[in-house]
């Protein structure tokens, strides 16, 4: 019979509300979100680990780290098929992707969770853990590193986002799609993830800044992440990579400093180039010093340069990282 290890860390999966019409909290531990499941999988042994029951909104970068390495060391058992990691929808997208960059096992990782917290009468949860369950258990996902398995859909971690506020259908991948569905307990895979690297890494560097563009707003942040000693710091630029005047002179200030510098696009399909001038357009952030995200998100970025500066990577090597990453080649391969 295969086995699965069900790793509870919270979220609103994993929660009730404190008295009616309170504050939703988490608080279930993973034998009681295995109680509610009213399809529990046949034939599936459940192994229960509980970590954080927080909100994914307040969890730290060396929490998550230290959960990957529990992927992972659960995942080294022969008997055990896959791992589900219940967590909340804030940042699942978030946790996902680092598990996928640092997990070297070829076993199926499932993150799934809620939109509806335990006490609604039509909560999200136990349909999404069954699935999930049954998605960790199969051979199917074997190769296919981290997903998000939510409302019968499953998501590579490398290109899913959560899209809405509350449906239960809030996790997409924009341009993209699913790379596959579970109905009616029938997994069905239509491709295979190409963009994957493992790059473990010892622990996550703290400090990398994420900046938000908006029409006309002034690059005092990047000033004051040169004056704070920020370790690097992810733009969030418009479309192609462009940013409000003066941040190419602010990040320049940044990479000389030795600081990296990554600019992403909040566009939510699409690649980043450089192809504007002038103050800051995209060739000047670059002839700036600044680095490209490619199709990667600003969030996603954040979290490569912390595994990447997590493993005393300098400059040349983030920059190299990126550019095999966005292309689908794997540097460690
Ligand atoms: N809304 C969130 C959830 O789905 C809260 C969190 O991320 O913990 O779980």
């Amino acid at each position: 019979m295969p086995t699965v290890t069900l790793i509870a860390t919270g979220g609103t999966i994993a929660s009730v509300e404190d008295r009616a019409g309170g504050a939703v909290n988490a608080g279930l531990a993973g034998d009681r979100l295995l109680d509610t499941l009213h399809d529990r999988p046949e034939g599936i042994a459940v192994r229960v680990e509980n970590v954080e029951a927080r909100g994914s909104y307040a969890l730290d970068l060396a929490t998550v780290h230290g959960l990957c390495q529990r992927i992972e060391a659960a995942l080294a058992e022969p008997d055990v098929s896959g791992v589900v990691v219940t967590h909340g929808t804030d940042t699942m997208e978030e946790t996902a992707f680092l598990a996928d960059l640092l997990v070297g096992s070829p076993k199926p990782v499932v993150f799934t969770g809620a939109q509806r917290h335990a006490g609604q009468p039509d909560t999200d949860g136990p349909r999404n853990l069954s699935d999930a369950i049954r998605c960790a258990a199969s051979d199917r996902l074997l190769g296919c590193g981290a997903v998000i398995l939510f409302e019968g859909e499953i998501h590579a971690a490398r290109d899913v986002t959560k899209a809405h506020t509350s449906r239960v259908d809030t996790f997409r991948s924009p341009g993209l799609g699913k790379i596959g569905d579970i109905d009616g307990g029938v997994i069905r895979l239509y491709r295979r993830p190409a963009r994957r690297l493992h790059l473990p890494a010892p622990r996550l560097g703290e400090g990398v800044e994420l900046v938000m563009c908006g029409l006309g707003i002034s690059p005092g942040f990047l000033h004051h992440c040169a004056e704070t000693g920020a370790a690097g710091v992810v733009i969030s630029a418009f479309g192609r990579g462009n940013a409000p005047m003066g941040f190419a002179a602010a990040a320049q200030r940044l990479v000389e400093a030795g600081v990296p510098v990554v600019v992403a696009s909040r566009c939510a399909e699409g690649a980043t180039m450089p192809v504007y001038g002038k103050d800051s357009g995209g060739i000047t952030l670059r002839d700036a010093g600044c680095l490209f995200a490619g199709t990667l998100s600003a969030v996603k970025a954040r979290l490569l340069l912390s595994v990447l500066l997590g493993r005393g990577a300098g400059m040349q090597e983030i920059a190299s990282v990126l550019e095999q990453l966005d292309l689908g080649v794997d540097p460690t391969g």
